[in-house]
């Protein structure tokens, strides 16, 4: 095999085994990265002899990884549902389990021209993959950071969508009340909802990531409880609130939904078997 192949250089995978459970998948990423090609093209074309400052780039990625530098930090993006979406290291990597959180919110019986909004957006995930699939809807997505809206704002442009208006705002603080009857029909949020000292959080690709993310206060609930507890203002009547959570706070987030006046409330779980999201509505007026 010649030396500096895509084959030969596919086999520095084995140095990755203990860093990553992805290690195959990532070396592919990396070299389809430093070569500008898709991974089809590597199967393609095994025996293509790189040139020795394509070895150099691509080594250098690797380095990176081997540090245990998540992969979308080093290529700079990240897919989810059907978009390439742009990530830094100022906001969390959009997960595949949040893919559940798009796909529930599809499935509702909504208006056709539905307001919906999406509470933490970060690189802009959730909002953009429904805006994506429901032009006709308004959505809004905002961010505390402005980083974050900043990239939220490019990943749209990129995506080629404008039924999306991206702001600054924490939570709901920014974010003006429409109303009793233009109020959303749809609110979505990934919050962060991890606690302060979960071991996790020193282990594998959190650890470059924002804490501000990431974490919620002593039990991870401060977030969601603070979604929760002020959706109810911003929600049409029979409107559908949905979030993400850890595995373990199912019960503790149904509860919190009941509290606040929810009906119809559901957990979810993902491919994992984990409750992942859970999903209430406002009951009728009157
Ligand atoms: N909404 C974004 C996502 O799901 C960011 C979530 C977050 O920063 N906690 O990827």
């Amino acid at each position: 095999m010649e030396i500096n192949s895509v084959t030969a250089l596919l086999k520095y995978a084995d140095q990755l085994k203990d860093i990553s459970d992805t290690a195959v998948l990532d070396v592919e990423l990396l070299l389809s990265h430093a070569l500008d090609v898709d991974r089809a093209w590597l199967k393609t074309w095994p025996e293509h002899v790189l040139l020795s400052a394509q070895v150099v780039i691509f080594e250098d990625l690797f380095a990176r990884r081997l540090t245990g530098e998540p992969i979308a930090f080093i290529i700079g993006s990240q897919g989810f549902w059907s978009l390439d979406l742009k990530v830094t290291p100022q906001t969390l990597i959009p997960r595949p389990e949040t893919e559940l959180l798009v796909e529930t919110s599809l499935a509702l019986d909504l208006p056709d021209n539905c307001r919906a909004i999406d509470l933490g957006t970060g690189t802009g995930a959730i909002a953009l993959a429904l805006a994506k699939e429901r032009p006709n809807w308004q959505l809004t997505a905002v961010d505390s950071e402005p980083a974050a809206v900043k990239l939220a704002e490019l990943n749209s442009h990129y995506c080629q969508i404008d039924n999306v208006m991206i702001y600054q705002s924490d939570w709901f603080r920014q974010v003006p009340l429409l109303g009793r009857l233009s109020n959303y029909h749809l609110i979505v949020s990934n919050p962060p909802y991890i606690e302060i000292d979960d071991p996790h959080l020193t282990q594998g690709d959190v650890r470059f990531e924002p804490a501000s993310a990431l974490v919620s206060g002593v039990d991870g609930l401060d977030d969601l409880r603070e979604v929760i507890g002020s959706s109810v203002k911003y929600l049409e009547a029979l409107g559908w609130l949905l979030v993400e959570h850890g595995y373990r706070q199912g019960s503790t987030v149904r509860e919190l939904f009941r509290a606040a006046g929810f009906i119809s409330i559901e957990t979810k779980t993902d491919f994992n078997q984990l409750q992942r999201i859970t999903m209430g509505c406002l009951p009728q007026a009157g």
